[in-house]
Order: C-alpha cells, then sequence, then structure tokens
C-alpha cells in the first residue's frame, strides 16, 4: 500500500468518523422527551439481545436523530427503536411487532434522503450494525449484511482483486442502495444497476420467518428485493452479491466550463457517443457552484458545468484510449480548466469527487428529486436557468449517462432508461427548509416532460405519486399483489404517503 493511499484512506476514515459523531452531536440539542423523575424500566422483548429504545427513554431522541444521515430529520416518531445484532434479534422483533400491531420500518445506512425509515408509531427495525462481510474470491461474490457501507465492501473486494458497482459515496448502506437500483460506480460493463448484481438474499417476512430468495428459491421475493426499495415488505438480513475484477486501471478526465456554456458540452458529448463506442465510460456533468467562487457571486461568475468521463479498464493503455474522443473534442479545446488522464482508485475516486467536503457528500440539510431519461443533455438544459437561481451554492443537478440498463424478467426495477438526472437542495437552516423544497417542487415541471420514470432511492417524499412512476404499471401491481400475499395484515410500512 502506498503512502498517498493509506492517507487518502485515513481522511475518508476521519470524515466518515465525524459523520457519526454529527449524529450524537445534533442529538445534544434535541429537547429530552423524559419529564425530570425515575427512570421507567427499559422494554424487553423475548429473543431480541440488541438495544430497545422506546419513545419515554431518555436517549430516544438521541437514537431517533440517529437514524437518518442527514439534518433534516423528519418530524416522525416510531414507538420502539430496535438494534438488531443478528437475524434471531430481527425474526423476534418482526413476531412482537405482529402481535402487538406496531408498523414495522427497517433501517439498514440511513441515507434515504428523505429518511424513510422514520415513521410515525410502530417499529423501527435498524440493522445499520449487521455489517459483517464475506468475500468469496473463488466465486466472485460477496456474502453482506445490510448495514455495510460502501466503503467496506470497496476494501474488502479489493484486498481480493474484485469490486462491485458501489454508490458515488462511500458512507451509504448498501441495503437500501441494491435494493433501491444502485447507480453505482462502473456500471456500463459491471452488470448494470447494482441491484441487478443481487443473486441471492435473506428475508424475514411478516410472519416472523427467515425466508431464502434466489432464482429457484422464492422467486417472487427475488423479484421484488431486486428494485423496489424503500417500500419492500420484509427485512433483509443478507445479501448474496456478485462482483467483477478489479479494474487495474481506472483514469477520469474532467472538462469544466461556464453554466452558459451547457450547450456546447451537451452537443459534443452526443457528438461523441454517436462518433465512437464509449459505452464502456462512465459519464457525468454536475451543475455545481465553483467551490472556490463566494456563495454570494453572481451565477454568471459561480455557476459551471463539471463535466467527467470516467474509464474502467485492465490497463492504463486502455483506459487512456477510451478517453481519447473526448480529449480531442471541443470539451477539450473549449473548456476553461481541464485535467486529463488523471489515475485514481475507488477510495480516491470517493476523496476527490464524492467526499464528504464535496456538495454531494456533505452532511447537512438535503432534499432530492429526479428523472430516468433518455434526454439527459436536454434535461439538463430544462433545468439550467432554475439551476442558476440555486438558493444555496452546495445545490446542484447531476447527470450520470450511459447507463445501459437491461430490462430483466427477475427484477422490478423498471426503468432502461439512458441517464439518471437528480436535483439535489444542500442547505444548512431550518429557517431555509421552505424555499429549498420550493425550489426542488418548481423543479419537476421542468424535468417531468423528459421522464421515463424515477429513480425510486432518490423521490421527494413530498410528493408520494412519485413512488409509483419508479415502476412500470404491471411491476408496480406485482410488488402491490406480492405485498398482500407476504404480508396480508400490513406489518410493514408502504412508501411514505402509500397506505
Ligand atoms: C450522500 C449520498 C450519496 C448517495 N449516492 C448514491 C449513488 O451514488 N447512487 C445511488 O444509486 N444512490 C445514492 N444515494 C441514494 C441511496 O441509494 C439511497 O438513499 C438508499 O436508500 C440508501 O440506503 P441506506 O441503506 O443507506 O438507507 P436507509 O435509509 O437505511 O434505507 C432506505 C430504505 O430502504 C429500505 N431498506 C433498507 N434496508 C433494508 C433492509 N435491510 N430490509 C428491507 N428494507 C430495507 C427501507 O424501506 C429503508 O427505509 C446516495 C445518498 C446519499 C445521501
Amino acid at each position: 500500500m502506498n503512502n498517498e493511499h493509506s492517507s487518502s484512506r485515513r481522511r475518508t476514515l476521519k470524515q466518515l468518523a465525524g459523520m457519526t459523531a454529527l449524529g450524537a452531536l445534533n442529538a445534544l440539542h434535541a429537547p429530552n422527551t423524559l419529564a425530570a423523575g425515575p427512570k421507567p424500566p427499559r422494554l424487553s422483548i423475548p429473543g431480541v439481545g440488541g438495544k430497545i429504545i422506546r419513545r419515554q427513554d431518555p436517549d430516544y431522541e438521541l437514537w431517533r436523530q440517529a437514524m437518518v444521515w442527514h439534518q433534516s430529520k423528519p418530524k416522525r416518531y416510531p414507538d420502539v427503536i430496535v438494534q438488531a445484532r443478528n437475524d434471531s434479534d430481527v425474526i423476534a422483533a418482526v413476531k412482537y411487532a405482529a402481535k402487538k400491531r406496531l408498523k414495522i420500518a427497517v433501517r439498514s445506512g440511513g441515507h434515504n434522503s428523505n429518511g424513510s425509515s422514520l415513521r410515525d408509531g410502530g417499529m423501527l427495525i435498524d440493522v445499520s450494525a449487521m455489517s459483517a462481510i464475506r468475500i468469496d474470491a473463488a466465486k466472485q461474490s460477496a456474502s453482506v449484511q445490510p448495514g455495510t457501507r460502501a466503503l467496506g465492501l470497496v476494501q474488502a473486494a479489493r484486498d481480493e482483486g474484485l469490486s462491485f458497482p458501489v454508490p458515488h459515496c462511500p458512507s451509504v448502506g448498501l441495503g437500501g442502495f441494491t435494493m433501491g437500483g444502485g447507480i453505482g460506480w462502473n456500471y456500463p460493463q459491471r452488470g448494470g444497476v447494482s441491484t441487478h448484481s443481487i443473486v441471492g438474499a435473506d428475508v424475514v417476512t411478516a410472519d416472523g420467518r427467515l425466508r431464502r430468495a434466489t432464482p429457484t428459491e422464492n422467486p417472487d421475493l427475488y423479484w421484488a428485493i431486486r428494485g423496489a426499495g424503500p417500500g419492500f415488505f420484509g427485512v433483509v438480513t443478507r445479501l448474496d452479491l456478485q462482483l467483477y475484477p478489479l479494474p487495474k486501471a481506472i483514469l477520469a478526465s474532467s472538462y469544466i466550463f461556464p453554466l452558459a456554456e451547457l450547450e456546447t458540452v451537451n452537443t459534443t458529448l452526443d457528438a461523441i457517443r454517436t462518433q465512437h463506442d464509449v459505452t464502456r465510460v462512465e459519464l457525468i456533468t454536475v451543475l455545481m457552484h465553483h467551490p472556490e467562487v463566494p456563495a454570494d457571486a453572481p451565477p454568471e461568475q459561480s455557476k459551471i458545468c463539471f463535466f467527467t468521463a470516467f474509464a474502467f479498464e485492465d490497463s492504463e493503455e486502455l483506459a487512456k484510449r477510451a478517453l481519447q474522443p473526448f480529449a480531442q473534442s471541443a470539451l477539450a479545446s473549449k473548456c476553461l480548466v481541464k485535467m486529463e488522464n488523471q489515475p485514481f482508485d475507488f477510495e480516491g475516486l470517493y476523496e476527490r469527487y464524492f467526499s464528504l467536503n464535496d456538495p454531494a457528500g456533505r452532511c447537512a440539510r438535503y432534499a432530492v428529486d429526479n428523472v430516468l431519461t433518455n434526454q439527459g443533455g436536454k434535461t439538463l438544459q430544462a433545468l439550467a436557468a432554475h439551476f442558476r437561481n440555486a438558493p444555496t451554492k452546495d445545490c446542484h443537478v447531476l447527470a450520470s449517462f450511459n447507463m445501459q440498463i437491461a430490462a430483466k424478467a427477475d427484477s422490478c426495477f423498471s426503468s432502461t432508461a439512458d441517464c439518471f438526472v437528480g436535483f439535489y437542495a444542500i442547505w444548512d437552516d431550518e429557517k431555509d427548509d421552505a424555499r429549498n423544497y420550493e425550489w426542488i417542487k418548481a423543479a419537476l415541471p421542468l424535468m417531468d416532460p423528459f421522464a421515463e420514470g424515477h429513480y425510486v432511492n432518490e423521490v421527494e417524499g413530498r410528493h408520494p405519486d412519485r413512488f409509483r412512476q419508479c415502476f412500470s404499471e404491471v411491476n408496480w401491481n406485482r410488488l402491490q399483489a406480492l405485498r398482500r400475499q407476504y404480508d396480508p395484515a400490513g406489518v410493514f410500512h408502504h412508501y411514505l404517503g402509500q397506505t
């Protein structure tokens, strides 16, 4: 391991440690829900060894707030939070909740933007402590518990010369990420959306049974786990994932333009994609505030279009060749700034592009909505003027092209669109909530005309009809039928806003 890598890893770990502390720090300012007086006895649930926190417990607010990664904590209050440590804890908790008619929500990494694991009333089963990883190098597969974070799998797989299309941010939980679709690093030649790399799962259903879900065992559950995301009707306690050979060379070429030049970026990218085979290259355009320009600078001096092409190949020569069409295009000749053929490993990518210091990873108040589209460039163009008036300097728009998602009969993930466009609001003060949510809301009619659908993991919960639009009608109806079959009494919460 070279020094640069180890120090980069240390920095990432430090950031992660800081992030964990943030939840606790925030909770110190939270009102104590317990009036002065003797402590009530802790609830115990037969068979549950993990910690159990009720609403009347003094540390409840601390735990409740820690369930959601960002700072816009929903004002939703479960009656009881169970910190599951293993499958037996989950089974016992589900049986207890079903008996006591406590509706269940589930949390793995807590990164869902609308805090979907926090619901009013009922039981929240937090599986974040279940984070063991087993790699089978011979089979090129990993068996992970759902609380595993992206960075953990990156490191464990890398040690065996393997990789997984993990999310663009190191702290995201693999439970929610993979089950909702998973638009991750290096997907074009590595299995498409990450949910399609789930090859098996263990799931506790509403009757308290631990079931195996594979293409041949409970194939309907397997189908639902692969894409249902934050409306799944069970607790997944293990995911078996297909891994892929670790790319020997990862190179990135970035080109920065003023926002006013977005059309040049779009037309050049379209031309490159028509004239060259760049299907193996990950293409990301971000509309953002220039990080070194003051927050109050006028948009014409601060808003930029930051385009990066990422090549994941078996040699540096192949990676350079993959990026050549970009270096020979108007992207290179007309941009303000360029950084070409920069070498990375996955941790380096996290550090450079999506660390917790970047707008995309900064832990603040946070909201996002999106479209999946075949017209990514046009969608960005339609959003550009609205983005220009973003309420804060951390707000941004991210378009990830080249998705190449194949429709699969054994997955409820429904979209085959070429491009994900996410519209992100990031801000600090509660007093600015309304302004930022309004800004997102006003973006929807601008981007929706281009939508083939939406990505269920990054839908704004204030517009619950969008969850349905994340699925084809056939898949949505089948998901509802399976919910009725596996959870006839409605033990598990539905998508936010759905009953
Ligand atoms: C900084 C940041 C970066 C991101 N980057 C990416 C990215 O690059 N690509 C991408 O595709 N997405 C990305 N996301 C979105 C991310 O995929 C979703 O937020 C996802 O839901 C996070 O999963 P989680 O386990 O951390 O979240 P949680 O909030 O714990 O889970 C979300 C929901 O999923 C369901 N769920 C989770 N675990 C289980 C389980 N074990 N059993 C049953 N149901 C479960 C529950 O309904 C839960 O409420 C990012 C989000 C953030 C905040």
